[in-house]
């Protein structure tokens, strides 16, 4: 399952300071892939892949240290009203997101999305958005 996690770094106790993630694999055994992370002095953003069955361990913990934690469900959404089935978008997305199914209409498998942004840049119609 994929979280993501956001933080401000002001303060003396702000997880920005911490090795969050470090800190939750250590104490949850939990390994944690850190798939995107854009961090800088004022704030971060980490989009991070778990377990689904160790997801709620890991949420509490993260959010036990002031990090902010949503799921990303369908981190990337279709708007099927503008989609044109152009296929632009399978063609930018590195993880495989996007295919065509029998009838050539485009199918989204957004669990291995790693929120490039690719896809929506690609797009001609603006179908895609991203979640949050
Ligand atoms: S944001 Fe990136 S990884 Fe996610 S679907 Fe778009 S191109 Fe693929
Ligand atoms: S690039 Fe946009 S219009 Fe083209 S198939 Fe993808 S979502 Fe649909």
């Amino acid at each position: 399952m994929k979280l993501f996690l956001a933080f401000t770094r002001r303060g003396q106790h702000d997880p920005g300071r911490e090795p969050v993630i470090a800190r939750v694999v250590k104490e949850t055994g939990v390994l944690i892939n850190v798939e995107k992370a854009n961090i800088d002095s004022m704030a971060g953003e980490v989009l991070i892949d778990v377990p689904d069955k160790d997801a709620d361990l890991v949420r509490r913990h993260l959010e036990e240290m002031g990090v902010a934690v949503s799921v990303m469900e369908n981190a990337i959404a279709l708007d099927e009203t503008e989609c044109i089935d152009c296929g632009a978008c399978i063609s930018v997305c590195p993880q495989g997101v996007f295919s065509f199914d029998e009838e050539w209409r485009l199918r989204v498998n957004s669990e291995r999305c790693v929120l490039c942004g690719k896809c929506i840049r690609a797009c001609p119609h603006s179908a895609l958005s991203q979640q949050g």
